[in-house]
């Protein structure tokens, strides 16, 4: 750590010190020992000497005790040449610092005037409140317990204008974070720049003017010391608990705003000691290693327009938002809720237009908390019925996130918007598809809403492992165009990722039931070789999303014996999936067609299904909307196998799944596909390729028939046969 801040905590540290025994011998003298000192109506003595030494101060003489504490912590200042590890001293003098304050601040109290009001805002050109009384304590200090305030900025000196300090306590104020204000510097204060600006003060409206003197710091403290002991049952004199109670509850920092002397230095000091940090306007030293506080201890210089984020981000403060701002009912009861065509104001992506939805991570300080950006048309600039492209971009960031974590986050994308009224969502990936009903449109519902549900959830539901998302929403076919190949490029690295493990290498399996919002009995288990059937998640993505979210949809599923390795059935498995699809399915084949296969719930990218007289299969991709050769389009053929149910002979599996060894492996496995829409054909090319040479086929991608040969299963049956695809010497499927 710096000497230099060490030298400038310590150095005021002295000065207050010596200052509070100059005071305090000075009212001996004049008054008398037994003078009374308190700070208005409390049980809580001085809070400061009483929560962290137990001292019940009530005398001139009792802060003598104080003044030897205090003097006791000192440290030397620093030599010129002699290097320290200076961290602890710097503590030690910001304890003593604190002892000061509270001493001089006592003292304050047996002057005639008082020089702080007894109300709880200002009143009469007189600004400054003083200590907080109890009943004040016990109205707002629950409030940091309930998380309706998670904590205080506590902001020494003044903004360089009047509009930067207002701008700056309205950003706090939105974050509910109360703003505590103390220390003038040269006699200008960000107190007397809100009230010229005519911002009303007080503890009605958070913005609480302690008093103008550097020593009036320790009302902050002392308040949260109080809230410790009157909340968190914490006993007087332990003081590791206040402020182990503060570092963990109470999420507070310090703004230093304008030039930071000695004495403000030593308040930093004292402020780290509860697990504060220093967020600071000017060049002043930093202290970035962690230790004390959570993150950095000190940082500087940061810009008025960042310094509220990154005091947040410092501090490691979680945003709460209680209420989801879209003008639409949003909860869990509207999940199941379809926008059906008739009612139907637009549509978004789906089948007929492009789209995507990706979350990404980024550095801090590339993401603006809350920022959402439209690039295209608007719903209102929208005819009634129109279909258009359609993609979310997500950008978040915080200490804790990983780029592994991301398909979890961006999966719930799905679960988030369909939330909403009026909004239905499907799909993932870039096979989104979305609906917004005329009724959601009439009340208000905008495209820019999607971006304030997903800043609003991934809050709520991730904040502990993300500080800040933005989100940018393209309505635009060129736009979503340019980008959706960087997207597919990253989905097809997450799938890369598992491509050395097989489901023998693991005992556990993961489920994931995620979709039960709309398809109440499904339930997806997720092998190695087996990814969910939206193809959002693969083993590696629910092992990550247990870790984030351990009562979540995604729990591990242990295999325990195998009953049957070619059908992929276990007996652990077999429970799990019982109990989890609330006891309608007994037995689970993870890699049969025909036999107990897996629910479909209406993700799926792909539905595969029996085509009887060619002895194969068919499977085709949900963007296809052609016939396919079982006589049904891929829209009826979903409406047969979502929902939740297992349909022998049919299942809906992700793209991906098609190149598992696993796939269909009771039915012989991919040599059964004897029909593929063209377009995932030629996507799936190399895959196809490779189960080519690994089932020793010649051509077998050639042997594929597609919609360019016919759409019946008759069709389907003479290309093959000229073909001599293995399908037809397989055994029979039935
Ligand atoms: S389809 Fe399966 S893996 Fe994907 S979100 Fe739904 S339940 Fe989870």
């Amino acid at each position: 750590m710096s000497k230099l801040i060490a030298t400038r905590a310590i150095r005021g540290a002295h000065k207050l010190v010596a200052r509070a025994e100059r005071e305090l011998k000075q009212a001996i003298e004049e008054k008398g020992p037994k003078t009374k000192v308190e700070f208005p109506n409390t049980a809580y003595y001085l809070p400061i000497s009483y929560g962290i030494l137990g001292f019940k101060i009530e005398t001139l003489q009792g802060l003598v005790k104080l003044l030897e504490e205090a003097k006791r912590l000192l440290p030397l200042i620093p030599e010129e040449k002699l290097w320290l590890p200076y961290l602890g001293h710097t503590l030690d003098a910001g304890m003593a610092t604190l002892f000061a304050d509270e001493i001089i601040e006592a003292i304050k109290y047996t002057k005639n005037p008082l020089p702080y009001l007894p109300e709880s805002q200002p009143r009469d050109g007189y600004l400054w409140l003083g200590a907080a009384n109890d009943i004040i304590l016990r109205e707002r200090g629950i409030e940091f317990v309930d998380g309706t305030a998670p904590g205080f900025a506590a902001c020494l000196g003044y903004c360089p204008t009047n509009e930067i300090a207002v701008k700056i306590a309205r950003e706090l104020q939105e974050k509910n974070l109360y703003v505590f204000m103390a220390a003038a510097t040269e006699g200008k204060s960000i107190v007397h720049q809100l009230e010229e600006q005519g911002v009303q003060l007080g503890w009605e409206t958070r913005l609480v003017p302690f008093g103008d003197d550097v020593t009036a710091c320790i009302h902050s403290l002392g308040f949260a010391t109080r809230v410790a002991l009157s909340f968190g049952a914490v006993q007087p004199g332990d003081y590791q608990r206040v402020l182990r109670y503060n570092k963990n509850r109470v999420f507070a920092f310090v703004l230093a705003l304008g030039p930071v002397d000695d004495e403000k230095h030593a308040q930093a000091a004292g402020a780290i000691n509860y697990g504060f940090p220093t967020i600071a306007d000017t060049d002043i030293d930093q202290i970035l290693p962690t230790g004390i506080c959570t993150y950095e201890h000190v940082v500087s210089p940061v810009e008025h327009d960042k310094i509220v984020a990154k005091a947040i981000e410092v501090r490691g403060l979680k945003i709460r938002i209680s209420k989801v701002p879209i003008p639409v009912p949003f909860g869990p009861a509207f999940q199941g809720e379809r926008v059906r065509k008739e009612d139907m104001y637009v549509e978004l992506a789906g089948q007929k237009k492009p789209g995507f939805e990706f979350l990404t991570t980024k550095g801090l300080d590339e993401v603006e908390d809350g920022k959402i950006e439209l690039i295209g048309p608007e719903i209102n600039e929208l005819e009634e019925g129109s279909q258009i492209p359609f993609a979310l971009w997500v950008e978040v960031a915080g200490r804790e996130m990983q780029p592994d974590f991301e398909p979890i986050l961006e999966r719930q994308i799905h679960d988030f918007i369909n939330r909403a009224h009026g909004v239905f969502h499907m799909g993932q990936r870039d096979i989104n598809w979305a609906r917004i009903s005329k009724e959601a449109k009439d009340k208000g519902f905008k495209f820019k809403h999607f971006g304030s549900i997903l800043h609003a959830k991934l809050h709520e539901d991730y904040g502990k492992i993300l500080d800040k998302v933005q989100i940018k929403i393209f309505t635009q076919e060129k736009d979503i165009l340019d980008l959706i190949g960087l997207a597919r490029q990253v989905y097809q690295q997450r799938d890369a990722r598992l491509a050395d493990m097989t489901d023998e290498s693991v005992e556990t399996f993961y489920s994931c039931t995620l979709c039960q919002s709309f398809a109440p009995n499904h339930v997806c288990i997720i092998t190695p070789e087996r990814s969910g059937l939206c193809g959002a998640y693969n083993w590696l993505d629910g092992k990550a999303a247990h870790r984030i979210n351990p009562t979540g949809p995604n729990q591990p599923v242990k295999k325990e014996s195998a009953i049957d390795t070619l059908k992929g059935q276990w007996q652990g498995v077999n429970e799990f999936v019982y109990l989890s699809s609330h006891k309608t399915f007994k037995i689970f084949n993870s890699y049969s067609l025909i036999e107990h296969p897996m629910t479909s719930c209406g993700c799926f990218e792909c539905i595969s299904c029996v085509l009887p007289s060619t002895n194969g299969i068919m499977t085709a991709y949900r963007n296809y909307t052609g016939m396919t050769p079982s006589g049904m389009k891929f829209s009826t053929l979903a409406g047969m196998v979502g929902g939740g149910v297992q349909t022998p002979g049919f299942i809906g599996h992700s793209k991906q799944y098609i190149g598992s060894k696993k796939f269909i492996l009771a039915e012989g496995g991919a040599k059964r596909i004897v029909w593929m829409d063209k377009a995932l054909k030629e996507e799936m090319k190399a895959m196809l390729c490779r189960i080519s040479e690994r089932e020793d086929i010649q051509n077998f991608f050639e042997m594929i028939a597609d919609e360019s040969v016919g759409v019946t299963e008759e069709e389907v049956l003479k290309y093959i046969s000229k073909k001599n695809h293995p399908a037809l010497s397989m055994p029979p499927l039935f």
